[in-house]
Formats: structure tokens, sequence, C-alpha cells
């Protein structure tokens, strides 16, 4: 059994636990404490009425948050598009079909390089903070491919997700049925061992309606949990469609009609907003007002890619919800945080109360509005994972901090 760790003197302690457990909204407590044994967090409070433990850690007013939970990300792939999104600053819109150009390269690297790709981008989302995240296939987009596609991202996290439906592949132009009936059938027999989650993108040059639907049904008909790529590129069937099969999560939600907001607000659909996308591409943002204001439950994720939002950045994500989307800095950290886990139907982070996996970020700053406050700036001190340390020591001799006493 591991020491219990008592991280004492944290300036605001960011727990969206106003009642317990991660079901709350967000809610903070100044000055004070928490206590991590066996992986879990094991109390919280003032740091004046800590309880001891065998280790401990001065944050000397430091803020400490839960660790960010990434609930859409594309991270399995080879290949580099800058010059498309060059070209796209230049004035070119985005399309959808850019997603093939990745599809060549992961089809051409091997395992090891994809690997490599992989470990590389999870390794920067830790140092950001990040410490769940989901990974889906989708540019595999052959059974051989997308299986290893779903192996390889099953090696780091088990939120994986299935998205053969990712977009229609070449040698399919001529006979999309043909490609969803390969994706309903022998893709997804080769890949829902390593799955838990499937996904389509329904968007006109993707999926369809009904194509969608198939390609979900089936999924869930192996066991695999329903979630969609919907409404990014214009209004479309994909939210209703999400909220018809109980999706945990309708992504994008860019272009919202009245009947998608009222679809969502009476639905455990969470609405997962991808800001890094709409900065990536130049397009508007989702209106993340209209949906908390209705009571939509919304995530924030990176929606890492190569193509359309190229950033594992969860800091950076919070900092334009509160800048573009007019979310006040509670709403983006807790988005971002307890709203990932609801986005992937996770009862065991996202939140710091008694119970909680001890998944944490300490900031190097006195409270969570510094991550909107000082966008850009790495701001992450430390990241515990189960309650232990993941970074190295930060190379300063002294401890600087935030504390007047
Ligand atoms: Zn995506």
């Amino acid at each position: 059994m591991a020491p219990s760790l008592l991280i004492t003197r944290i300036g605001e302690l960011v727990t969206n636990a106003a009642d317990g457990s991660g079901s709350g909204e967000f809610a903070a407590i100044g000055d004070a404490a928490l206590v991590i044994e066996d992986a879990r967090i094991a109390w919280t409070g003032p740091a004046a009425r800590a309880p001891a433990a065998d280790d401990f850690l001065d944050a000397a007013g430091r803020a400490v948050l839960p660790g960010f939970v990434d609930s859409h990300a594309h991270l399995v792939f080879a290949g580099d598009r800058s010059a498309e999104f060059a070209a796209r600053m230049a004035g070119r819109p985005y399309q959808a079909g850019g997603i093939r150009t990745t599809v060549a390269a992961t089809r051409a690297a091997t395992d090891a390089e994809l690997r490599a790709g992989l470990h590389r981008l999870a390794g920067e989302m830790l140092t950001q903070g990040t410490t769940t995240f989901e990974c889906k296939s989708g540019y595999g987009l052959t059974t051989d491919d997308e299986a290893r596609c779903v192996a390889l991202a099953a090696e780091l996290t088990d939120e994986v997700t299935y998205l053969g439906a990712h977009v229609v592949p070449v040698e399919f132009a001529a006979d999309p049925a043909g490609y969803v009936d390969l994706v309903c059938g022998p893709m997804l027999a080769a890949c829902a061992a390593h799955c838990r989650w499937a996904d389509v993108f329904c968007e006109r040059g993707a999926f369809g309606e009904d194509e969608a639907r198939a390609v979900l049904t089936a999924a869930m008909t192996r066991g695999l949990l329903p979630r969609v790529h919907a409404s990014q590129l214009g209004p479309g069937p994909g939210i209703r469609l999400a909220v018809e099969l109980g999706a945990a999560s309708a992504d994008h939600c860019t272009f919202l009609t009245d009947a998608d907001v009222s679809a969502l607000a009476s639905s455990a659909t969470v609405a997962t907003l991808l800001p890094g996308a709409e900065f990536s591409t130049r397009q508007p943002y989702p209106d993340a007002r209209r949906l908390l204001d209705a009571g939509v439950t919304v995530a924030l994720a990176t929606d890492c890619n190569p193509g359309t939002s190229y950033t594992t950045s969860m800091p950076f994500c919070v900092a334009l919800a509160v800048r573009d989307m007019r979310m006040t800095t509670e709403e983006a950290v807790w988005s971002a945080t307890a709203g990932g886990a609801r986005a992937l139907r996770r009862t065991d982070v996202g939140y710091l109360a008694p119970g909680a996996r001890a998944d944490l970020v300490i900031l190097d700053a006195p409270s969570h509005t510094h991550l909107a406050y000082r966008p850009g700036v790495p701001l992450v001190h430390a990241v515990y994972q189960s309650g232990r340390r993941q970074l190295n020591d930060p190379p300063s001799a002294k401890p600087r901090g935030y504390s007047t006493g």
C-alpha cells in the first residue's frame, strides 16, 4: 500500500463536488487541503482541519483542479497537414475530404510509427493536465487498418472509439453503401473487442442519417455505446439521432436548430463542444450560452486531429470557451473536467471528493481563472494520476508561492 499524501496550503481547490459527488456543478474551496490514499481521494476540506498523512506536500497557495477529461480526440494517425492549414488560413474553406490525406499516410505507416505518434500526443496531453482521454480510430478505413488503430489506442486508454464511419475511403467512392456494409460487418467485428464506443461523422460529405443509424445500431448490438460527430459544418440530423439512440454525447454542435437544443435539453446526451476546430478552421464557434441557458450539459474537448484541430491542450480550449464562447471560467473548467467525465459516462473522474480517482492538476497559479486569463502559458506545475505524480519536479530549486501568509 502506497503511503498516504496530504497536499495542503492549496489556494483554490476545485472539487466540482458541492454535494460530495461529481454530479454537482462547479465548486471550489479556498485555503484547502486534500488527502490521497490508495490512488483515491480520501479527504478534502479546509487546510486548518486537515487530518495527518504519511507524506506531505506544500502547494504554497497554488490552485488544484481535477485532471482534465478530454472526451474527443483522434490520436492514431500518420502524416502532416500543416500545408492544408496554411492554405486554409490563406482563404480556402475546410471540406471533409481532407481526412483522406491522413488515411493514405496512416495506411502506409508501420505500427511502430503509429505508436510513436500516439505516445507523443498522449505525453503532450499529460503535460497539459489531461489525465483521462478518449481516442478514436478513423484514419485506417480498411478492416486491418482500423483494427490496428483501435488496438494501439487500447494500449493507452480504456476510452477507445470505433470510427470506421469517419469518411468513405476513395476505393469505395462509387459504392458508399458497400462501405457502410463493411463498417457494420467485418470491420466492426475486427474492432469491437478493443472498443467501448462507436462514433459516426454524420455530416454532408460524410455519412447521412440512415447510414449513421445503421452503423451505430450495428455497433450497439455488439455492446458498443454510441456517440456522434454532429452538425459541425452545417445543420443536420446528427444531434437528434444521438438523442434518439441515447448517445453519451453529440460532438461539435456548431450549427444548432431549436429542435436540436430542446432534444439535448430533455435528454442525458452531453453536447461536447470542440472550439479548437472552429479556431483552426475559422468557423463560427458553437453557441455555448444557448445550450447552457437551455439546461444542456456541456463538455469541452480538444478534437485533437491533424486536419482541423491539431492541439492537445485543454487549457487552450478553456481559454477559447471563456473568451470566444462566453462561458464563465467556472463553466469552462467544469465542462473540461466533470463535463468530459459525463460525456464518457465516467463517475470516478472529473471531480475531487472522497472516493474519486486521485487524478489532479496543480497549477502554477492561484486560481482556475488563470487558465483563461493567461492563455498560452504553461501553467501546469504537477499532474497526479491515480495518486502518482506523473511529471518531473520543475527545475526551480526554490518553491514559489502565492500565499501571503
Ligand atoms: Zn472529431
